[in-house]
């Protein structure tokens, strides 16, 4: 039997590879002894070239796929045999990362007074997210800003009555929807959440994807983005584009702050929302003259 990788397999890998690079993790997967100190993004990179012809659409853009959606390394491919065991690495991930009988009310339980990271020290509220907790669709910020943070609640400031109009323009409610931040503590100035404050407060933004389970996030801007893919590219190079999000469809478009500064970009917006209103089936709201 023919045991050489395929192409989707070798791309699967080569996103794993990507992955456990990104964490730093170094390569313990790999036979340390043949290794020496190559990174993870040389091993990947003496992998042959992709030709963009043998790209899927969906993941020509940058980002990878997000971590525990889809590197899954084939289990054709016969590691060396000073590996450490490799498990199935799906499983693993999976096991680790989804809490079994998880719900919204328990994951802000989990949360109580957070204190874990710096940003609870000027916050007012925090902001856990609102919404239908059984929703198709989720939209994710980056953090709460100053009316956020005094009401306790997601995009109920100038941005968020933006995106109301964003919502209802798809022939939503926000009620309909699930809006949840990256992080749930405003920062300081709105100033964009640090690395480590991201690090801190994603896994609740995870465990809150997980128990709802939608048919597509939308993330609204950069900062959102790049937690739920785990890449540092800038949201101008994979605007619109669908990505695979443990096995729910996401797009990042731009964030309406961005828009009210910006109100050119709407038209590609708007364009990114079609997108996700043809994937739940939905009709643009009729507008009265
Ligand atoms: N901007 C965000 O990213 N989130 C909010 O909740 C409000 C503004």
């Amino acid at each position: 039997m023919d045991s050489s990788p395929t192409q989707t397999q070798r791309e699967k890998l080569e996103a794993w590879l990507r992955y456990y690079d990104d964490l730093n993790l170094g390569a313990f997967y790999t036979d340390r002894r043949t290794m020496g100190k190559r990174s993870m993004k040389q091993a990947a990179a003496s992998a042959p070239a992709q030709t963009s012809a043998t790209i899927p659409a969906t993941q020509a853009a940058k980002p990878p796929v997000a971590p525990a959606a889809a590197p899954i390394l084939p289990q054709k491919i016969a590691p060396p045999v000073s590996v450490i065991p490799v498990v199935n690495a799906s499983s693993l991930f999976e096991a680790i990362e989804r809490v079994v009988g998880d719900t919204l009310e328990r994951i802000r339980e989990d949360l109580g007074d957070c204190t874990r990271c710096r940003l609870h020290k000027q916050r007012n509220k925090i902001v856990f997210g609102a919404g239908n907790a059984r929703a198709e669709l989720v939209f994710v910020g980056e953090g709460p800003g100053r009316d956020e943070d005094m009401q306790g609640l997601p995009f109920v400031g100038r941005a968020g009555k933006l995106l109301t109009q964003m919502i209802e323009a798809m022939g939503l409610t926000r009620e309909q929807v699930y809006i949840c931040n990256v992080v749930k503590c405003r920062p300081p100035e709105n100033r964009k959440p640090e690395e480590d404050e991201v690090a801190t407060c994603s896994p609740y933004l995870f465990r809150q994807l997980d128990v709802i389970a939608p048919k597509a996030i939308v993330c609204l801007g950069g900062t959102a983005a790049q937690a739920l893919l785990k890449t540092k590219d800038s949201i101008s190079r994979f605007r619109g584009t669908w990505f695979d999000y443990r096995g729910t469809k996401l797009l990042a478009t731009y964030h309406p702050a961005y828009l009210l500064r910006n109100p050119a970009a709407k038209g590609e917006v708007w364009k990114d929302l079609q997108k996700v209103m043809a994937h739940l089936g939905l009709q643009p709201k009729k507008t009265s003259r």
